[in-house]
């Protein structure tokens, strides 16, 4: 690296060096297109996220009309269902009405049939006691007894007349009995169609109802699909709120780099104006001026025991380390930098995020199941600075410190996660 006369003015500035390390001026002009890089980085991912979110909306919509189809599906069911449904009523009703007749009409078939019966006997007895008292003796008797011939003539009438009348009445009664017997097959046809007609209806609307079930069952598949698809956005709209304020994070971290430079700039002309006075040598002003630089740029964010490392543990990946310890000690910012979010997650309980810029390199912390927060979002913190508790908050079992660290900018599937181990201090 070319040191230039500027460049060694520049090492000797010191408000530059609190926040972002104490770098000479050539490594903060790269810091800075690093730190817009990084910017340009996170506005893609934005970008990224915003399109997933119009996607998980299109998607939304889509579902809430297949479910606005079913329903109106449904409902056509149901109309169709209260169809058969009265069709049914009226064919039983129709049924009970038609076994009545035919109850009804086995009577009447049943009275004829004794009326005949009785006329039968009555026509057998006339015969038995015109054989047994002689009948035909007396009904010669009759003829024989008759006065004058025109007598005779009235007598023969009657006898063949009440003869006659006995037959038409026989007949009649069996002509009564034909219609009704045909009636009554009728009526039986007609209830035999109608049982069919019945069986089809019912059948029609067991099919209707299972239809309708089916349509149900596809109902609660969509509801449950647009639940997903909301908590998908949820999760698409946190993700989308932690780039931004990561994105303003870095804003800043640029804007207080310019500001650096412009007094370092200012500082060098004074230096030069001054001349030989002050700065003989090279680098020797920048260590005195940064004690900080010795102790590195990272410190240990809570006092306890290093209970859990980097990387595996059972379900799924462990993504940080932790540090636990049975009374509530202060957590504290691992270096210099902005907190991008502070806020209670159902995972990580109450927590921090927090962007460093060590050289232009952007690495995130995360500080999470803490009892309380100090820090808010925006706020500049100084290594070792207190932004909370140690607690159990969130999906945590046991008090502990869950300390993530990330290169670059914390992401949803935490790709940039890497084991603080070896450069953040741990107990
Ligand atoms: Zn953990």
């Amino acid at each position: 690296m070319k040191k230039s006369a500027i460049t060694l003015a520049v090492a000797a500035t010191v408000g530059l060096g609190t926040i972002f390390g104490g770098t000479p001026a050539k490594i903060e002009a790269e810091s800075i297109s690093k730190l817009k890089g990084e910017q340009n980085n996170i506005q893609e991912k934005r970008s990224d996220v915003k399109l997933d979110i119009n996607q998980a909306n299109d998607k939304i919509s889509e579902l809430q009309g297949q479910q606005a189809d079913v329903k109106s599906d449904m409902k056509s069911i149901d109309f169709a269902i209260g169809d058969t449904t009265t069709k049914i009523n009226e064919k039983t009703a129709k049924i009970e009405e038609t076994k009545a007749e035919i109850t009804k009409l086995q009577e009447e078939t049943k009275i004829i049939k004794e009326r005949i019966e009785k006329r039968n006997e009555l026509l057998k007895d006339r015969a038995r006691s015109y054989q047994e008292t002689g009948g035909v003796v007396n009904y010669l008797d009759v003829l024989m007894g008759s006065t004058s011939f025109s007598d005779f003539i009235d007598r023969a009438n009657a006898v063949a007349t009440i003869m006659n009348a006995d037959q038409d009445i026989l007949k009649q009664h069996e002509a009564d009995k034909k219609e009704l017997e045909s009636k009554q097959n009728q009526v039986e046809k007609d209830l035999s169609d109608l049982k069919i007609m019945l069986a089809d209806l019912e059948k029609m609307n067991q099919q209707l109802n299972a239809q309708k079930a089916e349509k149900d069952k596809l109902l609660g598949t969509l509801i449950d699909q647009e639940a997903e698809e909301h908590e998908y956005m949820m999760d698409l709209k946190e993700q989308e709120q932690i780039l931004a304020s990561q994105e303003a994070a870095i804003q800043k971290a640029i804007k207080m780099e310019q500001e650096a430079q412009a007094r370092a700039a200012a500082e060098a002309a004074a230096a030069a104006a001054k001349n030989n006075q002050a700065n003989s040598g090279g680098g020797g002003g920048a260590s005195t001026a940064n004690p900080g630089v010795s102790s590195g740029y990272w410190t240990q964010p809570a006092v306890g025991r290093f209970s859990s490392g980097f990387g595996g543990r059972g379900d799924g990946n462990h993504y940080g380390v932790d540090i636990a310890n049975s009374t509530q000690v202060p957590i504290v910012a691992a270096a210099d930098g902005v907190v991008i979010k502070s806020y209670y997650s159902s995972s990580y309980g109450n927590c921090i995020f927090i962007s460093h810029s060590i050289n232009g390199q952007v690495y995130t912390t995360v500080y999470a199941h803490m009892s309380s927060r100090i820090a808010g979002s925006g706020d500049v913190v100084k290594k070792g600075q207190q932004i909370g508790v140690m607690g159990n908050t969130g999906a945590s079992q046991g008090q502990h410190l869950h300390f993530e660290l990330h290169k670059g900018p914390w992401t949803q599937d935490k790709s940039n996660a890497i084991n603080p181990v070896g450069i953040v201090p741990m107990p």
